[in-house]
């Protein structure tokens, strides 16, 4: 579990999805790091300023997901069930997030999601940033807010 403090230097980042693009080969990078992954160790030496802030559209597709139904990170007990997502976004970077605005059916023990219409949700499926509350630590409530992905519905693709 992260602490509250980590969150707070990471906020801006998190909540905005706040992310560089390196000028040597054109990639988003997320979250931001001091050496392109792309093109590798020598960006930096070269170019030190190859990276610039990039703001990511938050759109994507799902690349793989699982639920989680018992033995949850601490903190996040009272979650459960919920299901974490590999999220390929638009610009390349994967990333992982919890999907949101889902529903999860169970059948012969794989888990099948299902978007707020009844469609599916699976692989290659189209999803969307959102903010929402990640979770609430403690007696004082410092609420973490993150990024989850909900599933774009028909109508907006
Ligand atoms: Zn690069």
């Amino acid at each position: 579990m992260e602490s509250p403090s980590r969150h707070w230097r990471t906020k801006d980042q998190r909540y905005r999805l706040l992310g560089e693009k390196c000028l040597n080969c054109g990639k988003g990078i997320f979250p931001p790091r001091d050496v392109c992954p792309h093109c590798a160790e020598e960006t930096k030496a070269k170019n030190p300023e190859a990276q610039v802030p990039y703001q990511f559209s938050g759109k994507g597709k799902v690349y793989s997901h699982s639920t989680i139904y018992d033995a949850p990170p601490e903190g996040f007990e009272k979650y459960v069930p919920y299901t974490v997502a590999l999220v390929m976004l638009e610009e390349g970077p994967m990333l992982t997030a919890q999907l949101t605005d889902i529903t999860r059916k169970i059948s012969g023990g794989v888990t099948q999601l299902f978007n707020v219409e009844g469609e599916p949700v699976d692989i290659g499926t189209q999803v969307e940033m959102v903010t929402r509350v990640l979770s609430e630590d403690g007696p004082k409530g410092i609420i973490n807010y993150g990024h989850k992905f909900r599933p774009l519905l028909k109508r907006q693709t």
